[in-house]
């Protein structure tokens, strides 16, 4: 089978950071004899300067037919000024929509020559690598009635949290799939405890556990004591699923457990395609940086780690994937910084590139 991949850089860094990714993708190919039909395309405002939209329809059409979809970042202050329907950013939420990209999987990792840059003690981040999985196109951000009303002379906000069985069902199914490629165990978080919507979502991913995945571990948690476990122990965990809301507050949470944002990969799933393989786009968590643009002092790995989880969820090559954790791992564990990564004082950080640099002799270094 083909491997075809979009690359769709961006704005800002995004540039950038994925021109080391595409040093990665070609020693792949020449080393590994991973060979991936590769073509490019605008996202963003760049693709806005050249056809007056954040997303052409022949680039939509082009992502829904690839494997997977590798995206750098949109936005800068260039295009603040523009109508809200042409905002780098829609090209980004057209994607994720009209894709049906339904679960979101944020990675919380924490590399050991990183663990000091966490808020939390070393011991209880060091060696942590959870999954947490989002429900991502439902939930309260699209239910409705939703909007400011009068009511008895005052104005009332509402929105409406609502989720269908076949919603919760199938983000359950993704969480559980990778459980099985994972530690095998799955958390599902919710407020069962006064939400209906929460009774329902425990329900249903209860009874999708016993009929299909009786294998994986199942627990419950509420929403609120997951927050505090994340904090608390977060290594008790391997994947968290959980809705839309909460998944957007508990990622963020598990993110900040790592780091450094310039660190955090993502990957975003939806159903499978006629191949098998799901409907993906991979991303870092980062934005477009506009105050290091250009600087060549971007980060490369969260795009270099969206990467390595295309290998492993789209391309089913989950020991080239963890090949290239481990190159990044063993390179920052070498002491090799980008300037977000700069703790000591006096220390000189290595360019975008030459975190690439390193990185690729890395991989070299693995065969
Ligand atoms: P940001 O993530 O771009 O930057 C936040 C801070 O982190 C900045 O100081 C930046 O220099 C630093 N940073 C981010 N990525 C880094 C990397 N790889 N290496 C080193 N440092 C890094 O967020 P922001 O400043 O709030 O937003 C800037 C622009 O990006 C805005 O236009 C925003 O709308 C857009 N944005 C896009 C996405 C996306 O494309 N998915 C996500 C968030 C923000």
């Amino acid at each position: 089978m083909t491997n075809t991949l979009l690359i769709l850089p961006g704005d800002g860094i995004g540039p950038e950071v994925m021109a080391e990714v595409t040093r990665i993708i070609d020693w792949f190919g020449a080393r590994r004899g991973l060979k991936f039909g590769v073509s490019e395309d605008l996202v963003g405002g760049a693709a806005y300067d050249v056809h007056g939209v954040p997303l052409a329809d022949a680039t939509m059409a082009r992502a829904q037919q690839v494997d997977a979809v590798l995206l750098g970042a949109v936005g800068g202050p260039k295009y603040d000024s523009l109508d809200f329907s042409v905002k780098p950013e829609r090209g980004l939420l057209r994607l994720r929509k009209e894709m049906d990209l339904f679960a979101n999987l944020r990675p919380a990792q924490c590399f050991d020559a990183l663990a000091d840059f966490s808020s939390l003690k070393r011991d209880v981040v060091s060696g942590l690598d959870i999954m947490i999985v989002r429900e991502l196109t439902s939930g309260v951000y699209f239910g409705e009635p939703r909007g400011i009303f009068e009511e008895n002379g005052q104005r009332v906000g509402i929105n409406t949290q609502r989720y269908t069985e076949s919603e919760i069902d199938r983000v359950a199914r993704a969480a559980f799939e990778l459980a099985r490629k994972r530690g095998n165990k799955v958390c599902s978080m919710e407020k069962a405890n006064v939400m209906e919507s929460g009774i329902l979502w425990r329900e249903v991913v209860q009874a999708v556990h016993d009929a299909d995945y009786p294998d994986v571990e199942l627990s419950h948690m509420y929403a609120d004591a997951g927050g505090m476990q994340l904090c608390r122990w977060p290594k008790q965990f391997d994947v968290i699923v959980t809705d839309n809301l909460f998944g957007d507050l508990l990622s963020d949470v598990a993110a900040m457990l790592t780091g450094s944002l310039g660190m955090l990969p993502s990957a975003s799933l939806g159903a499978p395609r006629a191949n098998g393989r799901p409907k993906a786009l991979y991303e870092p968590v980062h934005g477009s940086a506009p105050d290091i643009a250009g600087q060549g002092k971007a980060n490369p790995c969260a795009c270099i780690l969206s990467f390595a989880m295309a290998l492993r969820y789209s391309f089913d090559q989950g020991d080239e994937a963890t090949r290239l954790e481990q190159a990044v791992e063993k390179v920052l564990a070498d002491g090799v910084r980008t300037a977000d990564l700069m703790q000591a004082e006096g220390a000189t950080p290595v360019s975008t590139r030459g975190m690439g640099d390193a990185i690729l002799a890395a991989l070299d270094a693995s065969l």
